[in-house]
């Protein structure tokens, strides 16, 4: 397998640290709202990646937290936690919010054939590991106290500008989304949270020997990460919107403690946009999978929708495309056995060999959905459905239970003829 590596550049042939063993973490959602179809665009670029490992015969433990504490509204330790923001919003207790929103959460994910990962763990399950890691940081020198809250010390981390080639100089003056606004002692722009104390209003608190408080965002996927799959593991994945904070806030967190490489791959999806927008949830500007249910369109099409573009391109969503998508996977249902075109076992494993290179080279889903089009098999379609998951053979069951005996004659009729190009 080729995949592009963040932390490179450049497309990387695939070697796992432990033979055939892969350790996978991925950043979770927010559990503070519904998720967003351009959050569940990356879900879906990650549930593909992990079953692609599958069918190249990795062994996977996937670990994917889930954020109910800390976030702010800034991704940059501004603004308010989100979770106490929907609280309100919602007139929820806030633990109450956290659960309605993780059952939401998985209720889409099922919807999307997405598998549920090895471990899915939870930030206020891991406070206890993240006080522990961040007393770890302060006693290596990497933390420092201002105003009851406890930093790090980006300074410090000499390779703090590198994961995501910032100009430090240019943050330094409030550029760059690093705003430090009320965070009076700070000592440089990059520098972020590790626990607050300062909030004593907050709606969740834990003891630490830092002062009763919690965990900033960052700190939770490193210790969660490094308590599941060790100090070093093989792929982190998230949005491309990960890269100039939070992944490398991770890596400063993990590496200054650890001394060794945090991971050896970075997989980072590109957005989903709304005409020419990005999709947020705080702008309001978005689309749940219930907007699509809504509109009688089957979640699997957004799946379908999602893989035509390859995970590192943008992709725009109008509700045009996702009808288009729509009629692509009916064509897909519509396909017989009694007319697939690669009886020959031959040329039935050369175009399987060319569909396997196709998904291998940095997860080409678009380029695997043309090599599938264009055979018209469905043996082949079938054959890759551990990895497209678009409920193929279920769907295609259902339409022949809904069809008379007659009817399907002339379809398999109209395949033949089709394939023997009789117009
Ligand atoms: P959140 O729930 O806000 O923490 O985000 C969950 C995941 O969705 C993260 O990996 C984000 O990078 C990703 N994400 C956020 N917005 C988009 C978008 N418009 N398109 C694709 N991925 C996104
Ligand atoms: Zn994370």
């Amino acid at each position: 397998m080729q995949i592009y590596n963040t932390l490179t550049r450049t497309k990387e042939e695939f070697v796992p640290i432990q033979n055939d063993h892969v350790g996978l973490y991925c950043c979770g959602p927010t559990v503070y709202n519904f998720a967003h179809i351009g959050n569940l665009r990356t879900y879906i670029f990650e549930d593909v990646l992990r079953r692609t490992l599958l069918l190249n015969g990795y062994n996977v433990k996937h670990v994917m937290n889930i954020t109910d504490v800390g976030h702010l509204e800034s991704d940059a330790d501004d603004g308010e936690d989100k979770m106490e923001q929907g609280a309100r919003r919602e007139g929820l207790d806030i633990w109450e919010l956290a659960k309605r929103y993780e059952a939401a959460w998985m209720a889409d994910m099922d919807l999307l054939n997405i598998q549920r990962p090895e471990v899915i763990c939870r930030a206020t399950d891991h406070v206890n590991d993240m006080i522990d890691l961040i007393a770890k940081i302060v006693e290596a020198g990497y933390g420092y106290i201002a105003n009851d809250v406890v930093y790090f010390d980006t300074a410090r981390f000499p390779k703090y500008a590198d994961f995501a080639r910032l100009n430090l100089s240019g943050l330094q003056t409030g550029a760059g989304g690093r705003a430090t606004a009320g965070e009076i002692g700070k000592r440089s722009a990059t520098d972020f949270a590790l626990w607050f104390s300062n909030k004593p209003r907050h709606l969740m608190q834990w003891d630490s020997p830092f002062g009763r408080g919690y965990p900033g965002w960052h700190i939770e996927c490193s210790a969660m990460s490094m308590k599941y799959l060790g100090k070093s593991f093989d792929i982190h994945c998230g949005g491309i919107d990960h890269i100039p904070v939070h992944h490398t806030n991770e890596i400063a967190q993990s590496e200054c403690v650890t001394g060794q490489q945090f991971v050896k791959y970075w997989m980072h999806g590109e957005f989903l946009l709304l005409e020419s927008d990005k999709m947020s949830k705080s702008s309001g500007n978005f689309i749940t999978l219930k907007t699509v249910a809504d509109k009688g369109i089957d979640p699997i099409v957004y799946r379908y929708f999602v893989l035509q573009a390859h995970y590192r391109s943008e992709l725009k969503f109008s509700w045009d495309n996702l009808e288009a998508a729509q009629n692509g996977l009916r064509r897909v249902y519509a396909l017989r056995d009694e007319s697939d075109p690669l009886k020959d076992d031959k040329e039935y494993e050369a175009a399987y060999a060319k569909a396997f290179a196709a998904i291998n080279d940095d997860l080409g889903t678009p380029q695997l959905l043309s090599v599938l089009h264009t055979f018209g098999s469905i043996r082949l379609w079938l054959a890759f459905e551990p990895i497209l998951a678009l409920n193929i053979q279920q769907k295609r069951e259902n339409i022949d239970a809904a069809l008379p005996e007659e009817v399907l004659v002339l379809v398999s009729q109209r395949n033949e003829a089709r394939n023997n190009k009789q117009w």
